[in-house]
């Protein structure tokens, strides 16, 4: 798939295409990939490289490239289009899991941890999938957030029978909780990637499908617990 998305993206760029005709490539791709009903054109979301083009007012959040869902727009810090493909499958995500324009009110710290760490492994497996992008450890090193995501993975590494009825034992949760949401936000993030690393190395040898992707894709998670009962079995599953 790669070589053909840089062909396509040189046709772009070639005819002086835009960032948001790249996004259009890029959304249409995605959607064809999982082969979800196709999403009207004026439901994508704004790009924006400067939240002064907003026709509201909002604190920006980062200043690397994200999705805003309650105002359905991508920040695209320029330089890499592969962050295009992660925030667009966020946005797709969130258009099919209906939660588009809503603001995010989870109600327990759990299932908003694990709801958006499952919303950036899909992000991850859409860049793997288009961009080739790989999940580099080696770049987040040293960081609080780093050894909380590795104390988490030991937690999971023993994880038969756990759910989020019974998880309490050895969990890092609290004690990630008790970051600031800057870091909270980076483990989760590489919490997510990982997963998706292998959610698409699963995908590869064929133990992991389309189906199941837009099964992901089309869950909310507002049901309190699901989110990380379901990332506790994937992690199993896809060990
Ligand atoms: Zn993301």
């Amino acid at each position: 798939m790669i070589r053909k998305v840089i062909s396509d993206l040189e046709e772009i760029v070639e005819s002086d295409g835009t960032i948001e005709d790249v996004r259009d490539y890029v959304i249409e791709t995605l959607v064809d990939f999982f082969e979800l009903p196709k999403i009207n054109e004026e439901n994508y979301p704004q790009i924006v490289l400067d939240y002064s083009e907003l026709d509201f007012e909002i604190k920006q959040f980062s200043k690397e490239s994200h999705y805003n869902v309650e105002h359905n727009f991508i920040f695209y810090a320029p330089g890499n289009f592969d962050a295009l493909a992660e925030e667009s499958m966020h946005f797709i995500n969130y258009f099919f899991n209906e939660t588009t324009g809503q603001k995010f009110n989870y109600g327990s710290g759990i299932d908003y941890f694990y709801s958006h760490v499952l919303a950036e492994a899909l992000g991850h497996f859409a860049s793997k999938l288009v961009f080739g992008m790989k999940f580099d450890e080696e770049r987040i090193k040293g960081t609080e957030a780093y050894d909380l995501y590795l104390e988490h993975l030991k937690f999971e590494s023993n994880i038969k029978g756990l759910t989020s009825e019974n998880f309490n034992q050895n969990c890092p949760l609290e004690k990630i909780f008790k970051q600031d949401i800057k870091e909270i936000s980076s483990t989760l993030h590489f919490l997510g990637y990982n997963l998706g690393e292998k959610m698409f190395k699963a995908y590869e040898e064929k133990r992991f499908f389309k189906k199941e992707l837009r099964d992901l894709i089309y869950n909310d998670f507002k049901e309190k617990g699901s989110s990380m009962d379901i990332y506790l079995s994937l992690v199993e599953f896809l060990e």
